[in-house]
C-alpha cells in the first residue's frame, strides 16, 4: 500500500466554465501535476498518462495501491489506439455504439504506456469520456490522461467538487468544478483480451447491452476463482462509506432494531415516527438512483451516521450495476 503524502498544497476550486480554467488544468497536467474534474462517470484525477513521474503523484495523493491499474481516458478511437498493441472488431464496434461514454475497455498495451499506468499488467482500460470539461481538457492537452476516481483509497468515489476536496483538498492543486456528475457510478469495464468478452465491472452500460452488440458476453462473476484476480474493482469491499452499510430486505424490521445513529436510503418515505434528518429518499429508478447514490452516502458519513439501512434494490437486470455497488460498499 502506498502511504498517503502529506498535505503540501493549497487546492484551487475553479468552476470549470471560467474563463481560462480548462487552459489552466491543461496547463498544469502538462507540467506533471494532477488536477481533479467531473466525468459523467464520477469525479476522475488526473495525470499525464504518459508521464510516469506524474501517474505516482495519482497512487501517492490516494494512497492507491500500486498493483490497481488506472484507467486512461482518451477523446478519440484515433488516441486509444496509440494506447494500445490491438485493436480488434470487437473494440471497433463497442467503441462506435457507446463512445463517448461511460465504457472502459481492456486491451493488450502499448509499449509506449508506462507500467506504473497498468500496475505492471500487460493490458491498459481506456475510456473515452463524454463529459464536455473532460472533453475540453483532454483536447487543450493533446495527449491521454490516466484517471482514476478522485478520492482517497478504498472511500467512495466523489460525485461532486466538494467530495473532492473533503478527500484530497491539500494534496492536489486544483479541482475544476462542473456540478454533480449526471451518471453517479463507476464505468462499465469490457475486456476484450480473452477469448470472451468479459465484464470485469458493472455499470451503467448494461451486460444486456453488451451483448447486443457483441454477442456472447460473460459476467466475470462466472469466471471469478479461474485464475488471478483480473480487475481490483472486483474486491468485495470497495467503493464504500464510512459508516457500516446494511442491506435489508425487509426495512420495517430492521428499523424496529435500529439506533441513534442510524440513517436510512430508501425508494419510499419515511413512517411518521422515523426522523426525517436521518431517511434519504431516492428516485425509484436507476438511472435517478445512480445519480444520487453517492452524495447521499457522503451525506450520511458527513452527518456522523455510523449504520446506513438501505432498501434492498429491485432485481430487474437494469438495477444490477446498482446491487454491485450496494454490495462491495456493506461488504458482502
Ligand atoms: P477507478 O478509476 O478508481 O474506478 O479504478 C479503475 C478500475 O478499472 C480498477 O480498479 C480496475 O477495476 C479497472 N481497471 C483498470 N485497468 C485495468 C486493467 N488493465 N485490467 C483490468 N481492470 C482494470
Ligand atoms: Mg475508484
Amino acid at each position: 500500500m502506498t502511504e498517503p503524502s502529506e498535505p503540501s498544497f493549497s487546492t484551487e476550486v475553479q468552476p470549470a466554465d471560467a474563463p481560462g480554467a480548462l487552459g489552466q488544468a491543461a496547463g498544469l497536467l502538462a507540467q506533471g501535476h494532477l488536477v481533479a474534474l467531473p466525468t459523467e462517470t464520477v469525479y476522475g484525477l488526473a495525470a499525464d498518462a504518459r508521464s510516469p513521474d506524474a501517474v505516482a503523484r495519482i497512487f501517492e495523493a490516494k494512497g492507491r495501491p500500486a498493483d490497481n491499474p488506472l484507467i486512461v481516458h482518451v477523446d478519440s478511437v484515433g488516441m486509444a489506439r496509440d494506447c494500445v498493441a490491438a485493436w480488434p472488431s470487437a473494440a471497433e464496434k463497442i467503441a462506435e455504439q457507446f463512445w463517448p461514454g461511460p465504457l472502459s475497455l481492456v486491451l493488450p498495451k502499448a509499449v509506449t504506456v508506462p507500467d506504473i499506468v497498468t500496475a505492471g499488467g500487460a493490458t491498459v482500460a481506456v475510456r473515452c469520456p463524454a463529459h464536455p470539461v473532460m472533453r475540453g481538457v483532454l483536447a487543450k492537452c493533446g495527449f491521454p490522461l490516466a484517471a482514476p476516481s478522485a478520492n482517497r483509497s478504498n472511500r467512495l468515489s466523489p460525485t461532486r467538487a466538494e467530495h473532492v476536496v473533503d478527500q484530497l483538498g491539500g494534496r492536489i492543486p486544483l479541482v475544476l468544478d462542473g456540478g454533480a456528475c449526471d451518471l453517479g457510478i463507476e464505468s462499465t469495464v469490457l475486456d476484450l483480451t480473452g477469448d470472451t468478452p468479459t465484464l470485469l465491472r458493472p455499470g451503467m452500460i448494461s451486460l444486456g447491452q453488451l451483448q447486443a452488440v457483441l454477442g456472447g458476453v460473460v459476467s466475470a462473476k462466472l469466471s471469478a476463482g479461474i485464475g488471478p484476480l483480473k480487475s481490483p474493482g472486483l474486491l468485495p469491499r470497495h467503493y464504500s462509506p464510512r459508516a457500516k452499510l446494511v442491506v435489508c430486505g425487509d426495512l420495517t424490521a430492521a428499523l424496529g432494531q435500529a439506533g441513534e445513529a442510524t440513517h436510512v436510503i430508501a425508494r419510499k418515505s419515511s413512517p411518521n415516527a422515523w426522523p426525517s434528518e436521518r431517511w434519504h429518499r431516492l428516485p425509484d429508478d436507476p438511472d435517478g438512483f445512480a445519480r444520487e447514490l453517492y452524495d447521499t452516502l457522503h451525506r450520511c458519513d458527513r452527518l456522523g451516521a455510523e449504520t446506513i439501512l438501505v432498501q434492498a434494490l429491485p432485481s430487474a437486470p437494469d438495477w444490477a450495476a446498482l446491487h454491485d455497488r450496494l454490495n462491495r460498499a456493506a461488504g458482502t
